[in-house]
């Protein structure tokens, strides 16, 4: 019998691999390592950085080359912290007192970590993780630890999985990834969630029962993970897996075809996205008939200074252009202005320590303090619409005046253009991600000066039920079916739909099967998701009549309990 552990799946998929740890103790290697001389050992610390970062350079170059941006983002981040000075003084003081290598580099990387740890700003502090991260790598290269050889793929698990280790493996190596904390915004998650490598988060000391090389089975649908499978548990998840094959086959062949019921009505299936190349994969391999989220602060993540209008242009314009090469569907690029600050901090923003990130300095909050930020953006999305239909979608907003005074700037940025006699599109849309339990309670005034709606779910469940997206022992309270959201959403729709202006949703629920026939019904236009789950949406709404998505949506109405509606809508069969 298996070792059963359960957690919550993010990311759905069976995965069969061997199990690979992430965050190897190195605690007996130095008590074994014989260290030379303390020059020898010096030049071997100095010869490490050096090789190290060069093996980084490669693994940069291949990643940027295959369009793998945020992977090529983090080891850039992490070979500049080998090539900061404040490492190889540090790591030659160290030798002075200890006189290892090995031992040194991990001294002096753990001490600096620790000034960052000790920080007021929570972005530095993040940094930290990467410095011990570095500082590992550098000390398995002197201590001659190969990395695990890969043999058939492997299921990456790990209390905290370090950036590199996951930005380092090829997509075709890895099965899945199981994460101890409960963060689905931790990289590792944001990098599986872009490849569709089934996950399981917030397994806890669950790790401490997986060995490296174990094999393990893994569902990111239902959490559950088995370690040491017997031949008959396995046997069981064969027959999953061939259904989840018959299941892709069946998926490719709803690709080109619309998102529409029986009777007529169709809604546009969108994804979310990172990069261009995300774009690309999901218009070709999912049949997404645009964007609907493209998350800007991508493009502003694992740098070291704020990308030029002319780099961010540059992004916008492909992702734009990939749009407009759909065969059927609107063909929109939605480019979300950069949502940083909250999960996701930025080394060169300066936040400030804050008690409720989440609540605090973030979001469209900077973009209209920080001209400087925001303009640019402005003006790259604006100049990108001239190769497709492009959009401006504005996030955490909670009144009229933040709209109207981002949309001033908007013009603005198209006045500069005008005078810098650059050409720029001025066709295109701008609206506002509802995620703000104001901005849905507001909707019927805001829907009068946008050009759009899309609700945001992420953070709209977290902010209406106070219940942390991220905090794994309360993600029972965290149910988008909740009636207190969905009445907002209903109004958001609705109020959108008053004003002849559209509404759609990007939040994870609307790559909920079931979320959807209750959207559909309340009105909705478009949905936009990680790609991999737009045949399964599809497939539901293909499915069904408009009247009987209206019937079920008036008996959910009715209901009082989320866990039900969750239940009753599972058990439909449509
Ligand atoms: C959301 O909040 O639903 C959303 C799509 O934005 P993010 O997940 O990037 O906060
Ligand atoms: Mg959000």
């Amino acid at each position: 019998m298996a070792d059963k552990i359960k957690g919550k799946g993010v990311i759905s998929g069976i995965a069969v691999g061997t199990i690979l740890l992430a965050g190897q103790n190195l605690d007996g290697y130095l008590v074994n390592y014989k260290p030379g001389k303390l020059d020898a050992e010096k030049k071997k610390a100095a010869d490490a950085l050096v090789t190290v970062a060069d093996s980084m350079k490669k693994s940069i170059d291949d990643f940027n080359e295959k369009g793998l941006k945020e992977q090529a983002a983090i080891l850039e981040a992490h070979r500049m912290i080998i090539e900061d000075p404040a490492l190889s003084g540090a790591i030659d003081e160290k030798l002075d007192e200890c006189g290892s290598a090995p031992k040194a580099v991990l001294d002096a990387a753990e001490a600096n970590a620790q000034i960052f740890e000790a920080m007021e700003d929570e972005v530095f502090r993040g940094r930290a993780v990467d410095i011990r991260d570095v500082g590992k790598r550098i000390a398995k290269y002197l201590l001659g630890i190969k990395e695990p050889e890969i043999v058939g793929k492997v299921i990456v698990a790990g209390k905290e999985i370090e950036p590199s280790v996951i930005a380092g493996l090829p997509t075709d190596k890895i099965a899945g990834v199981i994460l101890g904390a409960g963060s689905t915004t931790a990289h590792a998650v944001i990098i599986a969630k872009t490849r569709a490598i089934p996950t399981v988060v917030g397994v806890g000391d669950g790790i401490d029962q997986m060995a490296n090389g174990d094999p393990a089975i893994l569902d990111g649908g239902t959490g559950e993970i088995l370690i040491r499978p017997s031949d008959k548990e396995r046997a069981g998840y064969d027959e999953k897996i061939k259904k989840q094959e018959e299941l892709k086959a069946f998926y490719a062949t709803l690709k080109t075809l619309p998102a529409k019921t029986l009777d007529g009505a169709e809604v546009e299936l969108v994804a979310n996205i990172g990069s261009p190349k995300d774009a690309d994969a999901a218009i070709k391999d999912f049949g997404a008939t645009g964007v609907g989220l493209f998350r800007s602060e991508f493009v502003f993540m694992g740098k070291t200074d704020i990308p030029q209008e002319e780099d961010q242009f540059k992004e916008y314009k492909a992702a734009v252009e990939k749009c407009a090469t759909v065969t059927h569907g609107e063909g929109l690029c939605v480019i979300r202005t950069m949502d940083i600050g909250g999960d996701k901090p930025l080394p060169y923003i300066q936040v400030g320590e804050e008690e409720n990130p989440f609540l605090g300095y973030r979001a469209i909050r900077i973009s209209l303090k920080r001209e400087d930020l925001f303009l640019p953006q402005l003006k790259a999305i604006l100049r990108a619409g001239k190769f497709g239909k492009a959009a401006i979608m504005f996030p955490m907003v909670i009144n009229v005046q933040e709209f109207l005074d981002a949309k001033a700037m908007v013009e603005k940025a198209k006045r500069e253009l005008a005078s810098e006699g650059k050409d720029y599109s001025d066709d295109v849309q701008v609206g506002i991600m509802v995620e703000t339990p104001a901005a849905a309670v507001m909707a019927p005034i805001l829907a009068k000066y946008v050009d759009f709606f899309s609700i945001g779910t992420n953070d709209l469940v977290q902010y209406t039920l106070a219940v942390d997206r991220g905090n794994a022992q309360i993600s029972y309270l965290y149910n988008h079916f909740n009636p207190a959201v969905l009445r907002l959403i209903k109004r958001t729709i609705e109020s959108a739909n008053k004003e002849g202006k559209w509404a759609g949703m990007c939040g994870e629920m609307a790559s909920d099967p079931n979320a959807a026939i209750l959207l559909l019904a309340m009105g909705i236009k478009e949905l936009s998701m990680s790609a991999p789950s737009i045949p399964r949406v599809k497939e539901k709404i293909r499915k069904i009549t408009s009247s009987k998505a209206q019937e079920i949506l008036d008996k959910v109405m009715e209901m009082e309990d989320g866990d039900k509606i969750r239940d009753y809508l599972a058990a439909l069969v449509v």
